[in-house]
């Protein structure tokens, strides 16, 4: 009988001290650094794994490591500590992260998705967080003004709600920002960087391969140039030119960063619109196969490639960005700004994907800092932001949002929420000076 499922159960509630919405590089390390207080720590993620982009959107590689030098000259100097260290000891254990990759004038560590699955299940359980996947939080609970009391999430055993002292919004997409009403802003006028389906390709000879592109993940111009030739053979579409491929640490394989997702009449697709991020996956599916017959006609050591898997999820590189008490401009960034309040730091150069070439503007042998106050909400209570919606402008977010930064993000939120329960302040009461103290003595190095 049909109706022995239907689930007339009560909905029942849980309560928690610190809920965090999302279980990417931001969420994993928030939830484990509140837990580390003692406090209780409710993790809900919509996925059946943790990883976000890292793993549902397969984007490869933990970015934001190291300084950039012209022609990355010298050895890979990493200026980013603290739980990321944590999480690549983790991964290294499981063969789960390449050494240093050349990427442009830096560097970058190829990741393995399952590895990465596997280390978050793991550092979640040491840190005794309780985790709900399969759950997607589909509303927020207020006081009636414009303090966040818990969420209303929904499973396949049917909606449930979470009551907690603070909650994390780690959902990339600031989504309980914009279910409570408070202030968001959208790329640049409502315009975000277009979507990526990242795959893998596998029967690769990766040694004639690199011998004949070089060791840059970034291919060559003459990649670019063959590229371009496709297209106008017209037996080709190929939207994007300047296009990224690392072997990762499995091996006979490369991660492809090579699409550029837009709609069947060439118009930029909205990952926030239903219907537009539905075009996204099948338009994302179809240019996959369209550059595996480009690699394998066109570049040496891709001859037998084929595809070994994509995202689950076609790569949202931006949607909400947070109005926060500070903003992190782009002019901040390109000048390598420091702030007594930064509660974290990034080498990465401004990576902005938008047309047919991801722009790359360097920051050399420096980094920058974000301020605590990119995360805190300029309207709210209660509620904290962490992860890639944080409060900035939107080329500094195309700079901002690479994952081990992510990490240090989530970091620091998690010692922010675990102050604001432990002594009851309001969000915007957080000293940076204290969350600085704790991010410290965890080895953040700031
Ligand atoms: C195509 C692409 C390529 C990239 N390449 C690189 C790269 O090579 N190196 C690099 O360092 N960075 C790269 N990035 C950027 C980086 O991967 C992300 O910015 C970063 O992982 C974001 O982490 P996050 O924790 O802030 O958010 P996310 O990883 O987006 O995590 C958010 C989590 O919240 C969950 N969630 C969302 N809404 C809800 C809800 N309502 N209820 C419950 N759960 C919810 C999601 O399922 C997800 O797990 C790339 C991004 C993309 C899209």
């Amino acid at each position: 009988m049909a109706s022995q499922w239907i689930d007339r159960r009560p909905s029942s509630a849980i309560d928690t001290d610190v809920l965090v919405v999302g279980g990417g590089a931001a969420g994993l390390a928030a939830a484990c650094t509140a837990a580390s207080h003692g406090l209780k720590v409710t993790l809900l993620e919509r996925y059946g794994f943790c990883g976000g982009a890292a793993v549902a959107g397969l984007s490869g590689t933990v970015c934001g490591l190291y300084l950039a030098r012209p022609d990355a000259t010298g050895k890979p100097e990493k200026v980013v500590h603290g739980f990321v260290d944590r999480f690549i000891e983790t991964m290294d254990r499981r063969n789960g992260l390449t050494g240093p990759v050349r990427y442009g004038d830096t560097w970058t560590r190829v990741q393995e998705p399952l590895a990465w699955r596997e280390s978050a299940d793991e550092l979640l359980e040491k840190a005794g967080v309780q985790v709900l996947l399969h759950t997607t939080v589909i509303g927020v609970h207020t006081d009636g003004g414009e303090r966040v009391t818990g969420v209303r999430a929904y499973t396949k055993q049917g909606p449930f709600d979470v009551n907690a002292k603070i909650t994390i919004d780690a959902s990339g997409d600031a989504d309980l920002f914009a279910m409570a009403g408070l202030d968001f802003t959208v790329g640049a006028d409502g315009k975000v960087q277009n979507p990526t389906m990242i795959f893998r390709i596998a029967g690769v000879d990766v040694e004639r391969f690199l011998a004949a592109y070089g060791e840059d993940s970034i291919l060559p111009e003459s990649v670019m140039k063959a590229i371009g030739e496709a297209n106008a053979s017209g037996s080709y579409r190929l939207p994007r030119a300047k296009i990224f491929l690392f072997p990762t640490p499995r091996p006979n394989e490369l991660l492809c960063n090579s699409t550029r997702v837009v709609g069947r009449d060439g118009g930029e697709l909205h990952p926030l619109v239903a219907r537009e991020l539905t075009e996204a996956e099948i338009e994302g599916r179809r240019q996959v196969r369209e550059y595996e017959r480009f690699y394998r006609a066109n570049l040496a050591g891709c001859e037998n490639a084929f595809v070994n898997d994509t995202g689950v999820q076609v790569g949202v590189r931006q949607t909400r960005q947070i109005v926060g008490v500070e903003r992190l401009t782009n002019e901040a960034v390109e000048r390598g700004a420091k702030t007594p309040d930064a509660i974290a730091r990034s080498p990465w150069p401004i990576e902005l994907h938008s047309g047919t070439k991801p722009r790359l503007s360097w920051l050399y042998e420096d980094f920058y800092e974000i301020p605590l106050g990119c995360f805190l909400p300029k309207r709210g209570e209660s509620l904290l932001a962490t992860g890639r919606c944080l409060s900035a402008e939107h080329e500094a977010m195309a700079s901002a949002r690479v994952t081990a930064q992510c990490f240090s993000y989530g970091h620091a939120i998690g010692h922010a929420a675990a102050l604001a329960v432990r002594e009851k302040l309001g969000v915007r009461e957080i000293a940076a000076s204290d969350v600085r103290e704790m991010l410290r003595k965890d080895g953040a190095q700031l």
